[in-house]
């Protein structure tokens, strides 16, 4: 059972909407309300896990199918070849601020390095 109160695992269990441009059985990836790049999704698991402290040993699946989802995203939304940024922010530092485990998937310019 995942969260009431947890607005991704209403996102994912569709109480609230999206723009979702991929979904399976495991993980939704959808636009982010905030876009800090002209392509920016959340790639953001079903299952509710608070932060990448969280992930436990059973979720090795999970976590490396994330990656191949945001590879195929890449691929069809066409910024495979100019490239892109997977992002995880943990905890206050980190500046987390949804406490539902999410990859930002960040295209469409060149990003800056060091991060802010
Ligand atoms: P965090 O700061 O936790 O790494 O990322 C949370 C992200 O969720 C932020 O980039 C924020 O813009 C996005 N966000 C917050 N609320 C919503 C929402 O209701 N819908 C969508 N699509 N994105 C949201
Ligand atoms: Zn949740």
């Amino acid at each position: 059972m995942t969260p009431t109160n947890c607005l991704f695992c209403k996102i994912t269990r569709g109480e609230i909407p999206a723009d979702t441009v991929y979904q399976d059985e495991f993980l939704l990836v959808f636009r982010d309300l905030n876009p800090q790049a002209p392509q920016h999704f959340l790639i953001v698991p079903r299952k509710h896990i608070a932060t990448t402290l969280d992930i436990a040993d059973t979720d090795m699946e999970l976590i490396g199918h994330i990656h191949r989802v945001a590879s195929k995203v890449a691929f069809e939304l066409g910024f495979a070849e100019s490239g892109f940024r997977i992002v995880n922010n943990c905890k206050g530092d980190g500046g987390q601020t949804v406490w539902h485990l999410h990859f930002h998937l960040l295209a469409g310019r060149q990003l800056n390095w060091p991060p802010g």
